[in-house]
């Protein structure tokens, strides 16, 4: 529409074109599943904010606790002084994390941030500094987070990147052309071999991975290998950090994707769908290591703002009774319902994986070669768009489609979006 191609103009003169946008669209509101561009068109969700509105767009709840909180006080700094919002939600994630024994958690603005915070506590607590990180993996943007991620796209002309940090090859088993078992055996091997040929296991501080791979094409790791690296964290005196930013707070059917790995990690960093859509980040830990950070070496001006916290905290809530987790459970087995008649009629369609609702198709040119499709994810991603259906792409190889709709989304729209995303398939892959 005129309104948006308005704004996509005002925004290619004002804004650096490295900010890269999934799509030509000018947002004005959005509520629940749905979103309204400045024209006053409606699109199906699938996207979520990347993966933040788990709970909805502008929950009513939400959106009552922050106009509540912005009368009353906006900003602080925790850095400053004390305020109960911040100290009632570290009390509720403390209590909530998958992780035995005293937890203590410090709040931040973004996911990159948390992974920042969990990494410098890491090495304050262990005396070392190396970092073993897995291909695939996205940590964000800053320096430090950009060096743990795993994507040379993202990279390119930024180096030198940050000392210290390890590769790993991750389990992703559909690419690698093997079970799920064999997988877990070789990257077992080198992960056995990267400890004698490249860093020694006594300089390891910590170990950092996703439970379920994000933007590398949302893999989950296999329980098994979650397991041997539990188990070397300890026998090694290594931390366990889990990503949870953007497969945790409910999106894989539990609130923590660790506790469907049946072991714990030491830190679990979660952000995105924490507080609805404020920036949020929560570091969360042992308190027995967290407390190893020095006095004035964590923290910003920011970190847990109070409108943040209230709206975690309302979210929190939100997943008290259970019934968003119920649901996207729910969620995960409708879309793998209609994902399994896609692998059966639409050769384009190579995989279709993940945990609860937090789901990929994995697009190939070839099933016998598996190579990745990723022009024709595109392809979709645009047709989809034309019709009202809002997704994006996922993927070391760019070639996956990813499914973050909020979990409040009815089974109505949630149909007609796979009926879209269905449609566009076919479409491609003629
Ligand atoms: N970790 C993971 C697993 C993520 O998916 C992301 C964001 N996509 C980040 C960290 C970085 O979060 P943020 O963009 O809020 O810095």
């Amino acid at each position: 529409g005129p309104r948006s191609r308005e704004l996509l103009e005002r925004r290619a003169a004002a804004v650096p074109n490295g900010l890269y946008k999934a799509h030509q669209i000018a947002i004005e509101s959005a509520s629940g599943a749905l979103v309204t561009d400045v024209d006053g068109n409606t699109f199906i969700d699938f996207v979520g904010g990347i993966g933040v509105l788990n709970a909805g767009h502008c929950p009513p709840s939400v959106v009552a606790a922050i106009q509540e909180q912005a009368a009353k006080l906006i900003h602080f700094s925790a850095l400053v002084g004390t305020y109960e919002p911040y100290i009632a939600l570290c009390e509720r994630l403390n209590a909530l994390a998958p992780i035995s024994g005293p937890c203590k958690t410090i709040l931040s603005n973004s996911g990159a941030e948390g992974v920042e915070n969990a990494i410098k506590i890491a090495r304050a607590a262990t005396g070392r500094q190396a970092i073993i990180a897995f291909e695939g993996a996205y940590h964000g943007r800053t320096l430090l987070t950009l060096t743990l991620t795993s994507k040379y796209t993202f990279k390119k002309t930024f180096g030198p990147f940050a000392p210290e940090v390890y590769r790993a090859p991750f389990p992703a088993a559909y690419r690698m052309g093997v079970s799920e078992e064999e997988a877990v055996e070789r990257c077992w091997e080198a992960f056995e071999r990267i400890l004698v040929a490249h860093v020694g296991p006594e300089a390891i501080a910590a170990v950092i991975i996703e439970p379920v791979q994000g933007e590398g094409g949302f893999i989950p790791t296999p329980r098994e290998f979650m397991r041997r690296l539990r188990d070397f964290c300890t026998r090694n005196g290594s931390i366990l950090i889990a990503d949870e930013v953007q497969c945790g707070f409910g999106r894989t059917g539990t609130l923590f994707a660790m506790e469907q790995m049946a072991v714990e990690p030491d830190i679990l960093v979660s952000a995105k769908s924490i507080a609805a859509g404020m920036p949020l980040a929560a570091t969360t830990g042992r308190a027995a290591i967290m407390d190893k950070a020095h006095i004035g070496g964590i923290g910003g001006t920011y970190g847990g703002n109070p409108l943040a916290c209230v709206a975690a905290l309302e979210v929190v809530r939100m997943f008290d009774d259970g019934e968003l987790l119920r649901r996207a459970k729910q969620i995960g087995a409708i879309v793998r319902e209609r994902g399994a008649i896609w692998l059966r009629d639409i050769p384009l369609v190579g995989n279709v994986r993940g945990l609860g609702a937090m789901l990929a198709i994995e697009l190939v040119k070839d099933r016998a070669t598996r190579a990745p499709a990723a022009d024709e994810v595109l392809e979709v991603v645009q047709y989809c768009a034309e019709h009202g259906v809002l997704t994006m792409r996922a993927g070391l190889y760019a070639n996956c489609i990813r499914l973050l709709m909020p979990l409040v989304i009815t089974d109505d729209q949630l149909h007609e979006g796979l009926d879209v995303l269905e449609e566009a398939l076919h479409v491609v892959a003629q």
